[in-house]
């Protein structure tokens, strides 16, 4: 389901500018960003970490605010939720995330290979028709895409409340990016302690239901 529009999201997105990196509404543009993301940070030398489908920012702000010496770039499609994140980061004054509003699969065409430290998913959409599989933003085909995008011991961590796509992606990265942590109970795990909760997390395990996690590491290049 869509969100309802915002009022007035242009002037709010506008407010929002020092934390929103601009998507060039002309696709052809879009390679130009390579390489700019980092300067778009107030430390550019920092590591970099994404978030995909930031949703309204609770988790990336947090982690942020934890970790100063880390850039954190979300990114979301959805414009009128990823200004309620652009705001939460404003409000807080946190220097170190930023965002763009664009969809995932553009990010081979602005992000270097190599360049990410971590990347992470967070109760993406399950698309639960069968036939709908490839639109999952686990699916394998796209793990790959993630693993090009993450540097050597890069990690990718998701989350879901959703069993199916949790099934389903412990499939997918197992052929494209095989797991070192698999739980069907990520708040009695040995995690839970440092997890930063995000929205719907806080929504689904307040109805009772159990948080699913995978975690994976790219392995480093061989050079043989
Ligand atoms: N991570 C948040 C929001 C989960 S809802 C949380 O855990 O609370 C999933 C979010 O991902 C939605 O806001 C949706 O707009 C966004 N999203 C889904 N597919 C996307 C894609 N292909 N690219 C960017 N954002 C996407």
């Amino acid at each position: 389901m869509r969100p309802r529009k915002k009022p007035n999201l242009v002037p709010r997105l506008n407010r929002c500018a020092p934390v929103i990196i601009p998507f060039p509404e002309d696709t052809s543009q879009i390679p130009a960003l390579k390489g700019q993301i980092r300067s778009a940070f107030p430390n550019p030398d920092a590591p970099l970490h994404l978030e995909i489908g930031c949703g309204k920012g609770q988790f990336i702000c947090e982690l942020a605010a934890r970790n100063p010496d880390i850039n954190f770039l979300a990114i979301e499609r959805e414009k009128n939720v990823a200004v309620v994140a652009a705001e939460h980061a404003m409000k807080r004054d946190i220097k170190n995330v930023r965002f763009l509003l664009c969809d995932a699969d553009f990010l081979p065409q602005f992000i270097e290979k190599g360049e990410l430290a971590q990347i992470y998913i967070n109760f993406c959409d399950p698309w639960h028709k069968k036939r709908q599989f490839k639109r999952r933003l686990t699916y394998r085909v796209r793990l790959l895409m993630y693993q090009t995008l993450l540097a050597d011991d890069g990690e990718l961590w998701f989350k879901t409340d959703n069993y199916n796509l949790f099934h389903f992606s412990v499939y997918e990265f197992q052929e494209a990016m095989p797991p070192y942590f698999i739980t069907r109970d990520l708040h009695s795990s040995e995690y839970a302690q440092d997890n930063i909760v995000t929205e719907y997390e806080a929504y689904f395990s307040g109805l009772g239901q159990p948080i699913y996690s995978i975690r994976a590491k790219k392995a480093a290049a061989s050079n043989g």
